[in-house]
């Protein structure tokens, strides 16, 4: 069986303590390969070749550092059909998906940073008669990127892409659920000439791994993507030491369906929100809310449309949704299930496993689901589920569903679908979100701010966001 390994300083090589786990193929419930069980001391070994490294790569000309980076995006580019195959495989999602958004996004987080940094200017404030201020903006030095699941190669290089692009040297953790495209980066990161330790990427569980990542007292920030309660125990373990933390954290997000909306529209992308990537996106609209005068309408034509989605294989150019990411998780999204009818809920369509044919019998594969008739502030609509569930709740007016939507603990996304521009404002305003969609979804433009407000997280990645977090400011004075 096929064993990943670390890269560390440049090489691939087998964690310190020797130690395995499995890797499981969620379409199959087949283990399919073994990964590092890494711990501290492949943590301190990484930290050392980082220190070696970063004099190099932080002193690097910006134009030879976004050269190599720009040669990192054209290489995960040019294996594209490995990495797309890879992610796939490793975490359920459909083929397609991970040909349309997966890769290609994690091509073009690293080519967005590694030209980016060629316009990124620091500012100068003059005091008349006095002297002038300039502020430099310096890397941090080691900084450590952890990140979840859902969409792995894409939000690992959503850190890694704007770390290294100022000058930072990074130690790197991805799921260890899913490794597989993480690994391959650090051939594409050879290939691309960027120095021996500049990129150091660890496998292993979060308690060990991800913990010594943590706690190092080298690695000066932390940006962690994933569950609120690790963040919050990544908060409480780094704050101490006076770590710079991004941490972008679960979601429970409304979309708030009004009368007056572009229907077909607001129904295709509607389909999408909830369940693309098995609804396994942190910004997948899990609340739906609709306007009690074409509740009736919705219902009928929605569930219907979820009733026939196509739940296959990953490989099956018809599937719409592939295996959710592992069995635990697939018997989490179950018993949320079960939570929901126990709160009160029909359960309009789904609710359950599907089960292929051999070999294929044990894959994870869940039937889209829609439920009705729970309360707002039940355990089932307040708490996140992260998988291809959606509730569905009429509402009278906007303070109702504005009451509702911010009703929650957290507050990463929100999509309103209406045609009146006035109301689009006021509640894109009074929603407690970092990102507000009106009639879209996961539009993106990479130079935009990306986070979550309550328990949805603390800072911004994207754009020049990234680029202050990974960087320190340093303000010089000079009389005249
Ligand atoms: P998770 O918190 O279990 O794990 C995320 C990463 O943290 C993994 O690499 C894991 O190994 C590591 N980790 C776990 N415990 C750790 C510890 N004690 N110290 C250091 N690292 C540790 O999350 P997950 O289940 O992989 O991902 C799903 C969650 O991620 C959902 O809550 C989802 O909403 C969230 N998410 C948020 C965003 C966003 O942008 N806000 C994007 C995607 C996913």
């Amino acid at each position: 069986m096929e064993k990943l390994q670390n890269f560390i300083d440049g090489k691939y090589c087998a964690p310190a303590n020797g130690n395995y786990i499995d890797n499981y193929e969620p379409a199959s419930g087949m283990v399919y390969c073994q990964i590092p069980n890494s711990d501290a001391e492949d943590v301190e070994l990484a930290v050392k070749a980082a220190e070696r490294a970063f004099p190099i790569w932080s002193k690097m000309s910006i134009d030879e550092r976004s050269a190599i980076l720009v040669k990192l995006s054209q290489g995960i580019e040019a294996r594209m059909d490995e990495f797309v195959k890879a992610e796939s495989r490793d975490n359920g999602k459909p083929l397609s998906l991970a040909a349309h958004v997966d890769i290609p996004r994690a091509v073009s987080n690293f080519h967005f940073f590694a030209t980016a940094i060629l316009h990124y200017a620091s500012e100068s404030h003059n005091m008349e008669g006095v002297g002038v201020n300039y502020t430099l903006r310096k890397p941090l030095g080691i900084v450590g990127c952890i990140s979840p699941w859902n969409l792995p190669l894409y939000l690992f290089s959503w850190k890694i892409a704007p770390a290294l692009a100022a000058g930072n040297c990074v130690i790197a953790k991805p799921s260890e659920v899913t490794p597989y495209t993480a690994y391959l980066l650090g051939k594409v990161a050879q290939e691309a000439g960027l120095p021996d330790g500049v990129l150091n990427i660890l496998h292993g569980e979060g308690g060990a791994a991800g913990d010594a990542i943590v706690k190092h007292p080298k690695i000066k920030a932390i940006s962690f993507t994933g569950g609120t309660k690790t963040g919050e125990y990544i908060a409480r373990t780094a704050a101490p030491m006076f770590k710079k933390l991004s941490l972008e954290l679960g979601g429970k997000n409304p979309n708030i369906i009004f009368a007056d909306c572009d229907w077909k529209e607001m129904m295709s992308t509607t389909l999408r929100s909830s369940f693309a990537n098995q609804g396994q996106i942190c910004l997948c609209g899990s609340r739906i809310f609709v306007e009690r005068s074409i509740y009736d309408k919705f219902k009928e034509e929605f569930v219907q449309k979820v009733a026939s989605t196509v739940v296959a294989h990953p490989d099956d150019p018809t599937a719409k949704l592939g295996a959710v990411v592992s069995k635990m998780h697939l018997e989490k999204v179950l018993s949320y299930v079960e939570l929901a009818k126990e709160e009160g809920g029909t359960v309009l369509t789904g609710g359950e496993r599907v089960v292929l044919d051999a070999p294929y019998e044990n894959g994870y594969y869940l039937r889209p689901t829609v439920i009705e008739g729970l309360a707002y502030d039940c355990r089932t609509n307040q708490e996140e589920i992260f998988g291809p569930v959606v509730t569905i709740t009429p509402f009278d007016s906007e303070e109702e569903v504005l009451m509702m939507a911010n009703s929650t603990q957290y507050g990463l996304s929100a999509t309103l679908w209406t045609s009146n521009l006035q109301r689009a404002h006021r509640m894109a305003n009074e929603i407690d979100a970092g990102i507000v969609w009106i009639n879209a979804w996961l539009v993106r433009d990479l130079r935009t701010p990306f986070g979550g407000v309550k328990a949805s997280g603390v800072g911004r990645e994207g754009g020049w966001e990234a680029l202050r977090f990974f960087t320190e400011p340093k303000n010089v004075f000079v009389k005249y």
